[in-house]
Parts: C-alpha cells; sequence; structure tokens
C-alpha cells in the first residue's frame, strides 16, 4: 500500500493512497478540525482523470467543514473519493482503503456517500473502527433525515419567494432524492424528476406520481424550484442562464460550478439556498445518534428552516449572494472557536 502525503494550503492534511493489487486509487483530504475530528463520506466515482479526483475531495472536505460550523456540530471536514474502474476489486480494496483511515488514528470519520453499497461499509468496517452508521437501516435513516433538512431549506426558500403550491424539478432519484420526493408529494407539491438510470426514474415517477423529464432537460424543465441531488457542480453558467425556476435547492455538494454561475444566478434574482446550509441533515443526524445516542433529530434538522431564512434575509439586507453570506457566516465560527482555542492555550501557559 502507497500513501503520500501531499500538502495543500488551507487543508491540514491531503493523502494520496493506492493498492495495485485491488485496483485502489484514491485521495483523503482532512480540511480542518478546529471543531472536532473530521466527518465526511466516501464517493466511488468514474473520474475523468485522478487531478479531477483530488479537487473533488479537496472541495467537498471544505464543504463539510462550513456545513459542521453552520450547524454548529462538533465536528471539522473531510472527504475520500476513489476512483471507480473496471478493474477494482471491491472488497479488498475498502479493507485496504479501511487501513488509511485507522492510520489517521480517529481525525477522520467516515461513512456512505454517492457509489457506496452497504457491502463497501461492511468490508471498511473490517479494518478501521471510525465508520459511521453502517446498517442499512441507519443508512436509510440519514437520507431520510438529509432530505427533511433539504425540505426545511426549501420551505424557507417558498416562504421567502411568497411561493406556496409550486413544482418541484428533482434531479436524480437515490437515496435523497426519493426520499425528498415523497416528503413534497406529502405536502402538495407537484413534481418531475429524472435519473440517468431510467429504471430509477421511471420507479419514481410511479411512486411519486411525477412527471418524468430526460436527465439533459430537468435543468431546464418550466418550474419553481429545482432541487438538484445527484452530482455536484450541475449548474454552471449556461444552466444558471436556462433554468426556468425561481429557486435552486437540493442535497447534492457543491451544486454551483463556478463563481460564473452564483453570478448568473443573482443576476437573474434566482433563489439559491447554499447546499452544505441544507443537506446537512444526514451529519446533524449521524451525530447525534453515534455521539450523543438520540433517538430522534427531527428538531435539530429543523433549524435548518431558520438558518435558511437567516441566510436568505442577510442576503437580501446587504446585497450580497446567499453563498457569500453563508461562507462569513462559517468563517465567523470557525473563527470564534480558533480564538476560544487560542485563549484556553496562553491561559494555561500563563504562569499563575
Ligand atoms: P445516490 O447515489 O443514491 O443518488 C444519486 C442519483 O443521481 C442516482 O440515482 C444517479 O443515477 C443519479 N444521477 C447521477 N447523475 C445524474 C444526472 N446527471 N442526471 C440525473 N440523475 C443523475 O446518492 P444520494 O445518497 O441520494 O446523494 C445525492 C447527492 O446528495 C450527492 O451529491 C451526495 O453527495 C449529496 N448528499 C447526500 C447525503 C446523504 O445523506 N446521502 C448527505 C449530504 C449530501
Amino acid at each position: 500500500m502507497e500513501v503520500e502525503r501531499n500538502p495543500v494550503a488551507g487543508y491540514e492534511e491531503v493523502l494520496s493512497f493506492r493498492e495495485d493489487s485491488c485496483g485502489l486509487r484514491g485521495f483523503l483530504a482532512i480540511h480542518d478540525t478546529t471543531l472536532g475530528p473530521a466527518l465526511g463520506g466516501t464517493r466511488l466515482w468514474s473520474y475523468a482523470s485522478e487531478n479531477e479526483a483530488r479537487a473533488d475531495a479537496l472541495r467537498l472536505s471544505r464543504a463539510m467543514t462550513y456545513k459542521a460550523a453552520l450547524a454548529e456540530l462538533p465536528c471539522g471536514g473531510g472527504k475520500t473519493v476513489i476512483l471507480a474502474h473496471a478493474g477494482l476489486k471491491r472488497a479488498a480494496a475498502f479493507e485496504a482503503y479501511g487501513r488509511v483511515v485507522e492510520s489517521l488514528g480517529g481525525r477522520f470519520f467516515t461513512g456512505p456517500d454517492v457509489g457506496i453499497t452497504d457491502d463497501d461499509l461492511v468490508a471498511l468496517g473490517r479494518t478501521t473502527r471510525h465508520v459511521v452508521h453502517m446498517t442499512p437501516a441507519g443508512r436509510d435513516d440519514i437520507n431520510q433525515y438529509t432530505a427533511e433538512g433539504v425540505w426545511h431549506g426549501m420551505r424557507a426558500c417558498l416562504e421567502f419567494a411568497g411561493l406556496q403550491k409550486v413544482r418541484v424539478a428533482i434531479q436524480g432519484v437515490g437515496h435523497v432524492g426519493l426520499s425528498l420526493g415523497r416528503i413534497l408529494k406529502r405536502n402538495g407539491l407537484s413534481l418531475v424528476v429524472a435519473d440517468i438510470d431510467a429504471a430509477r426514474a421511471a420507479h419514481a415517477a410511479e411512486e411519486l406520481g411525477a412527471e418524468m423529464a430526460a436527465p439533459e432537460e430537468i435543468l431546464k424543465v418550466p418550474c419553481d424550484v429545482v432541487a438538484p441531488c445527484a452530482l455536484g457542480g450541475v449548474i454552471t453558467e449556461q444552466a444558471a442562464r436556462e433554468l426556468r425556476a425561481r429557486i435552486v435547492c437540493g442535497s447534492a455538494n457543491n451544486i454551483l460550478a463556478s463563481p460564473a454561475a452564483v453570478e448568473e444566478l443573482a443576476r437573474r434574482g434566482i433563489i439559491y439556498a447554499p447546499d452544505y446550509l441544507v443537506n446537512a441533515g444526514g451529519l446533524i443526524r449521524g451525530l447525534e445518534f453515534d455521539l450523543l445516542g438520540r433517538a430522534d433529530s427531527t428538531k435539530s434538522v429543523e433549524k435548518i428552516y431558520a438558518r435558511t431564512r437567516h441566510v436568505l434575509e442577510l442576503a437580501r439586507e446587504r446585497g450580497a449572494t446567499t453563498m457569500a453570506i453563508a461562507d462569513e457566516l462559517a468563517e465567523a465560527f470557525l473563527q470564534a472557536a480558533r480564538s476560544q482555542a487560542q485563549r484556553g492555550i496562553d491561559s494555561a501557559s500563563t504562569p499563575a
């Protein structure tokens, strides 16, 4: 097993690892542990290049730090991405990757993200103790809380925009997208769904009584809300120009592809619910369940509503984007925690 440290400014630790016997190749980034050990899922995806995979791990781990800070949780941000390819021997690869996680001595805890099966988590659990929520029931629970959090964020956006019974376009009806669809249906919203997995899209459309759109069309359909629940980077500048929705609010991490996309949304007056703010439900649940043994996290996840309102109102007051406000609030929270930690060190080193 080869593990290399690749220092990156602004990140506490970035590792690349490979084990050729099972085709394992991946990147693990710990962004910031000011608030506590880094938490972040493991993603298995087919990337165009190793650089792209590494960049994804960096972006996603930073978003995890901000997600935890805005939710005021005692954890930091990390993420792993593993490159998917035909030669990957999954069980052996996840066992080998587990040894990398274990070697960090509890500075990084991981769980499932896109592309990860329950079998992968079981293999991972054979070599590391630092895996969160491994049972299928536990995973469903996390997905459900993530979807509920997105719904609370969406409610805040709808009220802010003065909209009520609306039409929502869901991109990706996997674990979170489908759970979100069920919540929206219960709340009387009408739905249009798309998934690159045609069978999944058809199944979701039937269960939700939703219309179905082609994956390449879903971001352009006439609707009130677009909910990206597939992968990040989907709202490019061009996509932002073509949206026919008033609100973008979904579970995917890093939905906006570039600063130009942020600007284009702002120029068109489209409300953007910062992803790491509204998709924090699963993280909140995971922490409360594992660390506090809490049976129910409904009340904590509901707070996403008030936080989203706060960000929307500050953005309006200051004429800033919601992303800028959310980043600022997260940074301020982290800075306060750093200053408090520094004061603790100073007072401990001051002679009595
Ligand atoms: P998932 O893999 O279960 O679902 C993703 C779905 O999107 C799949 O059905 C896939 O076929 C589909 N998809 C991929 N590309 C698509 C495209 N271009 N157009 C349409 N469909 C496409 O993943 P998930 O657990 O539901 O997570 C969804 C997103 O939410 C991810 O970005 C994930 O990082 C993020 N997220 C998930 C959680 C969680 O609790 N699961 C928490 C926070 C954030």
